[in-house]
Parts: structure tokens; sequence; C-alpha cells
């Protein structure tokens, strides 16, 4: 067990996705580096990610990849480490990848979990130490305190890389309850929002029945906001400000899903939501198609004729029962507010590209480096989240072996 007085060249706080790459460029670089992590197994978060399909990159050119998030200062960590190299580094892990027909890149078991085994193997072999439940409580002055199954711990590393994700799915690890402690040393850090996130519907007790049930092939329309930001005026809620083909999931809670996660930013600003069920008919289609249904044939039956199934006719009763075919073009659905933190895939915000180095280092803290999702940076989902985790831990960890070396 390693005590305070024991020399430690290099420590990593973390052990998800960025914390482990930062670990392994260290012991590349011929550095003895310890990881810590709080929970009884490491990287959790990531194993979740592989129970619905581990999306590990996007198959996309380097411009198109790097304009998929909100920061130009993961650029030239991607250009290091992007999609190609993603592919690369687990072919190495002997992990073989495909790329789907969307353009996302999956391991071929489509599962984290021997992707880890074997990076963790690789990783011991490397020399690398990993230690779970040592839970880093804050500073003790320059050193960090720790709470571990032998009791209270202090180390003083030469170089620390924090690779303590962001503030979502706690129960996984990632808790966000460090951004005092870092804060109170002068470190900016921008204020947590959710992204690739839900949103809360209040749907009436017949929605139970459809809870789980995907709506596919229909076309999610962005609105105006209800009142101009600028002017307080009342919008055209109509005005279709973006688009996009694409299907999302009925909860208890809302809606959820991939269309969705595409437009959140926009609905996380107040834009509102239409659906077009049918978006392979032009509005004169569906006219003339009811046009030549029985007089007298009940609502439900002439909707299923069109070509909605039960779920869709659910909906269109749910929002539009005294008209429901003057918006199978343009069903408004009223959000009320995305779902909590918590519950989203990533957050935004996090510690400030102010507040870092080119090599992302603290500026208020010399030889603390940090990495992945507690950084300021948010992107959709397919591939950019773990990638860019990926890329930050490397540049983390080549910088905190050049400081050491
Ligand atoms: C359901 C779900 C599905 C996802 N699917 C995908 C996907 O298919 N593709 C994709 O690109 N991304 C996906 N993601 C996102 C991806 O998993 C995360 O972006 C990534 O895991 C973040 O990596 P990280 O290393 O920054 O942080 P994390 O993975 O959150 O790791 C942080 C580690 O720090 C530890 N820690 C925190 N606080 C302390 C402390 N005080 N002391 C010690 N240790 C501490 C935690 O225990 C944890 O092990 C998904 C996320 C979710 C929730």
């Amino acid at each position: 067990m390693l005590q305070q007085s024991e020399a430690i060249q290099a420590l990593v706080i973390g052990a998800g996705p960025a914390g482990l790459m930062a670990a392994e460029e260290l012991a590349k670089a011929g550095v003895q580096a310890l990881v810590v992590d709080a929970k009884p197994t490491v990287a959790r978060k990531f194993l979740m990610a592989g129970k619905s399909g581990l999306n590990v990159t996007k198959d996309e050119e380097l411009d198109l990849f790097a304009a998929r998030y909100d920061s130009p200062h993961l650029r030239a960590m991607l250009e290091d480490f992007g999609p190609r190299e993603v592919r690369i580094w687990c072919r190495a892990l002997g992990q073989e990848v495909f790329t789907g027909s969307s353009g996302r890149v999956f391991p071929v078991s489509m599962k984290a979990s021997p992707l880890l085994r074997a990076w963790l193997q690789r990783l011991t072999a490397q020399g690398v130490e990993i230690r779970t439940r040592w839970r880093w409580t804050g500073f003790d002055g320059a050193d960090f305190a720790f709470d571990t199954p032998t009791g209270p711990q202090i180390l003083s590393p030469k170089v620390t890389i924090l690779a303590l994700g962001g503030a979502s799915w706690s129960r996984l690890g990632s808790d966000g309850a460090w951004v005092p402690w870092l804060r109170e040393k002068g470190v900016q850090i921008t204020d947590w929002k959710p992204a690739n996130m839900g949103f809360r519907v209040d749907w009436s007790p017949h929605m139970a029945a459809h809870f789980g049930q995907p709506v596919k092939g229909v076309t999610l329309k962005v609105c105006s906001p209800g009142k101009d930001r600028t002017t307080g005026q009342p919008n055209d809620p109509t005005k279709v400000v973006d688009e996009h083909r694409g299907e999302f999931v009925i909860s208890a809670k809302g809606l959820e899903g991939g269309g969705i996660y595409g437009i959140y930013k926009y609905l996380r600003d107040a834009y509102t939501l239409a659906v077009d069920l049918l978006p392979d008919l032009t509005t004169q289609d569906v006219a003339d198609r009811l046009a030549r249904m029985k007089p007298g044939e009940s609502s439900a039956n002439r909707l299923r004729k069109l070509g909605l199934n039960k779920t869709q006719v659910a909906l269109v009763m749910e929002f539009a029962r005294s008209e429901p075919f003057a918006h199978l073009k343009h069903l408004p659905i009223p959000l009320q507010g995305p779902r909590p933190l918590d519950e989203a895939i990533s957050v935004a915000g996090g510690i400030s590209w102010d507040a870092l180095t080119t090599d992302l280092e603290l500026k208020a803290l010399p030889g603390i480096f940090a990495a992945g999702e507690m950084l300021d940076w948010e992107a959709p989902t397919g591939g950019y989240l773990l990638t860019a985790c990926w890329a930050t831990g490397r540049r983390a960890g080549q910088a905190a072996a050049r400081r050491i070396g």
C-alpha cells in the first residue's frame, strides 16, 4: 500500500476513458502512474455506454468531425487522436470495429466490456497501478486528500491528472463534487447544463399504454421560441428554423432518443417542437387521401389508413383531438423543459478553457492537468463524446509526462 511518504511520480484521479488514456500515455513515456477511482470498479459510465451499442467514434472527415463540438480548442487534440486513430487504437487492443450505415463506428462485439478488459490488461502490463474505492475528498494545502478502504490518505505527486467526468449519472461516479474545491483554488468553472437529454411532457393518463414505444420515420421540426429574446414580442410558433428526419421514444417522463438528442440544444434554449408524422406525403396528398375515405368513418380509423400506427394516433389525439387531420404535418408537442442534469447522457459546462493551457494544465495550479468530460465542451451523441475524452486524456497524459521528464 502506498503511504504518504512514498514518492509518486504521476497520479491520475478518475478511471474513466479520459483517465485511463492519460495513464497509458504516462506509462508509454516511462512514467510510473497511479490511477485512483472512488468506485469499487473502474469505468462504470463507459460500461453503461456499451449497454446500448458502444459508439466509439464517427467515420467522418476531420473538419466535419471537429465542427460538431462547440469548442474550437479540441481541434488540435482531435488532429492527434481523431476518428481514424480511435479505430486503429481499438484494433490494436484486438477489438475489430465496423462502420454502421449512419457512419457511427462500433466494436464488432457492440459492448464496452471486451475492450475495457483488453485495455486494463495492457495497462497492467505497462506498469500502471489502479486503486479503487479511493475517493478524492479535496485539497490538503497543495496535497490531495483521499478516503480509502484503509482510512484517510494524503498524496503529493509530482504531476496530477484530474479526469473525474462531468455531472450526470452520478451513481456511476461522476458527481461533480470537485467543482467547489477547484473554484476555491481560483479555477474558472462554467455552470453545468444537461446535454443529449430527454425533455419532460405532461402526458394525460391515456398515453401510459404507449410508454416505451418508439415513434419512427417522422420529421422533428424545431420552431421559433414563444417570444423573441430581444424584443419580447410573440414569435410565429409555426416558423421552422431546423428540421431532421428521425425517431424518438415516448417515456413516462416525456420524450427521449436519437431524434431528440439531435436537436437538444435548440429545445434547451426554449425553441419549440413540432412533428411531421407523414413526412413522405405533402399536405395536398393527405387531403386527397382523406377525401377518398368513406364519410362517417372514425377519426382513429382514418388516421390508421393514412399510415399512422397506434402510438402515432395516440399522439395526435393527445395534442390535436379537436382537429386531428389539421396537424398531421405539424403536430406541436408542448415540452415542459429538460429532464434533470443527472439523467443527461452528457453535460455542457465544467473547467473553462480560459483556466487551461493548450496542454490542459490548470493555469492556477501548475502540475495539475484535466481531461475528459470535466472540461467545458459539448457535442452530440454519435461517438463524439468518447473520442474527445480519449483525445484530451491523451494530450494531458503526454504533457504531464513531459513535465516530469
Ligand atoms: C447511457 C450512456 C450512454 C453513452 N453512450 C455513449 C456512446 O455510445 N458513445 C460515446 O461517445 N459516449 C457515450 N456516452 C458518454 C461517455 O460514456 C462519457 O462521455 C465518458 O464516459 C466520459 O469519460 P470521462 O473519463 O471524462 O468520465 P467518466 O467516464 O465519468 O469517468 C470519471 C471517473 O472519475 C471517478 N471519480 C469521480 N469523482 C471522483 C472522486 N472524487 N474521487 C475518485 N474518483 C472519482 C468516477 O468514479 C469515474 O470512474 C454515454 C453516456 C451514457 C450515460
